[in-house]
């Protein structure tokens, strides 16, 4: 079977929708990470799903210049995109790599996490043919059940990787299930310590894994004793909480550990504009009947460009620093909105979807409690056509 090419579909129209990144805040937050973990750990900056919607190109670059080590992606596509566009950090691929792809892996010397023999054999295989050396880092199955391979079987796994000369075991790492969704860290603490025992136990075999790692943006922030050599942060680079519960239990000692600021911002404008009588239907399925004579402004997003619609009739949207409430369901490429109380409201006026805007701020994490979700959701599914520009 040929491989196709994708196909670069058109990109969405730059004037219609653009996210804006604010550099600053982006700095701040990777500084605050930095101060948090000392200089001697690798802080890997997560940079998978488009760096969470807010631009894996342009997060990258940003980030490495503000001391970012490594950077950690999903698919090896993603890494080879930041090969092919100038990034030479070290790259981990944090997510499954079909055995047909593990030449790029080796080709590109990305990092990568390993549970599988089949896979080792693959990488042993490749390596051995190009003379090329490939970084292992085995993920172990501390209690989360996603990915990863039992205690038990860790010499097995380690026995085949020294059966190949250049499989290099660079690192161990795990995951916890359960430390953003709850202020009882009680499951966090039973994984570190399976993680712990684990990595003993390789010493006391002689075995010495310079990188460990365990820690995401929760556990950085509230656990130290989980940094071993490295942390990989995502969501909290972007200047978000990884939950309300992450915030709260931070609190315990007084002020949070570190200060977030959001860094994505996004924006819209004004379509169209028109006055609408009173006991008008507005949009798709007659959801929403007016109750005075209004004037409604036609905006060109929609669920196509990640304006969720269970946001239909609930949310808002921010115009001359006011608030704007969304009437009627959202559709695929337009939302409508209320601007009777606006005043002086002008066709191609700026809007903000996410963001501030004077006094008034719209943020993920209210919109996700809107959709009954999670605010990485809520930035993640913002299209990644729609350009992203540094500010
Ligand atoms: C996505 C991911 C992270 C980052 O998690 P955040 O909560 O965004 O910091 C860290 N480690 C792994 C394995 C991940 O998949």
């Amino acid at each position: 079977m040929e491989k196709m090419e994708p196909l670069l579909f058109p990109s969405i129209s730059s004037s219609l929708s653009w996210v804006e990144i604010d550099s600053e805040a982006l700095r701040h937050n990777v500084k605050q990470f930095r101060k948090l973990v000392g200089k001697k750990k690798i802080l890997c900056g997560v940079v998978k799903s488009n760096a969470y919607g807010h631009g894996i190109l342009e997060i990258s670059h940003l980030i490495l210049s503000y001391g970012v080590d490594w950077l950690g992606v999903n698919f090896v596509e993603e890494g080879i995109f930041l090969r092919k566009n100038g990034i030479k950090a070290p790259v981990m691929v944090l997510g499954y790599v079909p055995l047909n792809q593990l030449k790029e892996v080796v080709e590109n010397g990305f990092r990568i996490v390993v549970y599988n023999l089949e896979t080792l054999r693959v990488l042993g295989e490749i390596s051995d043919r190009a003379k090329k050396e490939v970084f292992l880092h085995i993920k172990l199955e501390t209690g989360t059940h996603r990915q990863g391979i039992y205690p038990e079987r860790i010499l097995e796994f380690i026995n085949e990787i020294k059966k190949f000369p250049l499989l290099k075991l660079e690192g161990i790492s795990t995951h916890f299930a359960n430390i953003e969704d709850t202020t009882d860290h009680s499951y966090a603490e039973h994984q570190l310590g399976i993680f712990k025992k684990t990595a003993e136990m390789l010493e006391t075999n002689g075995l010495e894994i310079p990188i460990k790692h365990t820690a995401c943006t929760a556990a950085t922030i509230l656990f130290p004793e989980t940094y071993f050599d490295m942390v990989r942060v995502g969501i909290g680079l972007y200047g978000l909480w990884p939950s309300r519960e992450t915030f709260l239990s931070s609190m315990i000692n007084g002020k949070p550990p570190v200060e977030l600021k959001p860094v994505l911002t996004w924006k819209t404008r004004i379509a169209q504009i028109k006055d609408v009588k009173k006991g008008s239907f507005i949009g798709y399925g007659c959801s929403y009947k007016t109750g005075r004579d209004s004037r409604i402004a036609v905006l060109p997003v929609g669920y196509n460009e990640g304006y969720d619609r269970r946001l239909s009739n609930i949310s808002y949207v921010l115009i001359k620093g006011h608030r704007a409430p969304v009437r009627g369901r959202v559709a695929m490429n337009m939302i409508m909105v209320d601007v009777t109380d606006i005043e002086d409201v002008r066709l191609e006026d700026e809007v903000v979807l996410i963001g501030s805007q004077g006094k008034e701020r719209i943020t993920a994490e209210y919109l996700a409690s809107i959709c009954g979700t999670i605010n990485y959701e809520i930035v993640t599914r913002i299209n990644p056509l729609i350009p992203r520009v540094i500010v």
